[in-house]
């Protein structure tokens, strides 16, 4: 698969459509720094992911097979409907959006 992957960048067409030239590449997250994902509390899973960097799909798109769902974010055909099987309901992406920002002021003012 990795080396499918490459074999496209270097064409540098779309891994969907084959015929366009890549313009953008799927954001979806794939691993979380290649851990299985268990936290024992939800403290340690903001460590956690605070410090690690995202592994994303990477898929070389056209801009006709991507799909924009937000600012600077791309998703693939595939990632695209599973995307919208396992949207996050809304308070808990907020929870989540206002701790980390709690925790980057935490973080500056030391
Ligand atoms: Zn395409
Ligand atoms: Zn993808």
């Amino acid at each position: 698969m990795a080396n499918m992957i490459e074999a496209f960048s270097i064409d540098g067409v779309c891994a969907i459509c084959r015929r366009n030239p890549v313009k953008r590449w799927c954001d979806y997250v794939v691993a979380y720094d290649n851990q299985i994902i268990f936290f024992r509390d939800y403290k340690d899973f903001v460590d956690a992911n605070s410090a690690i960097s995202y592994e994303t799909c990477d898929l070389p798109l056209c801009d006709k097979c991507a799909t924009n769902v937000g600012r600077d974010r791309d998703l693939c055909p595939h990632h695209m409907s599973l995307h919208s099987q396992v949207k996050l309901p809304e308070e808990y992406q907020r929870l989540r959006q206002i701790r980390e920002k709690q925790k980057m002021r935490n973080n500056s003012s030391n």
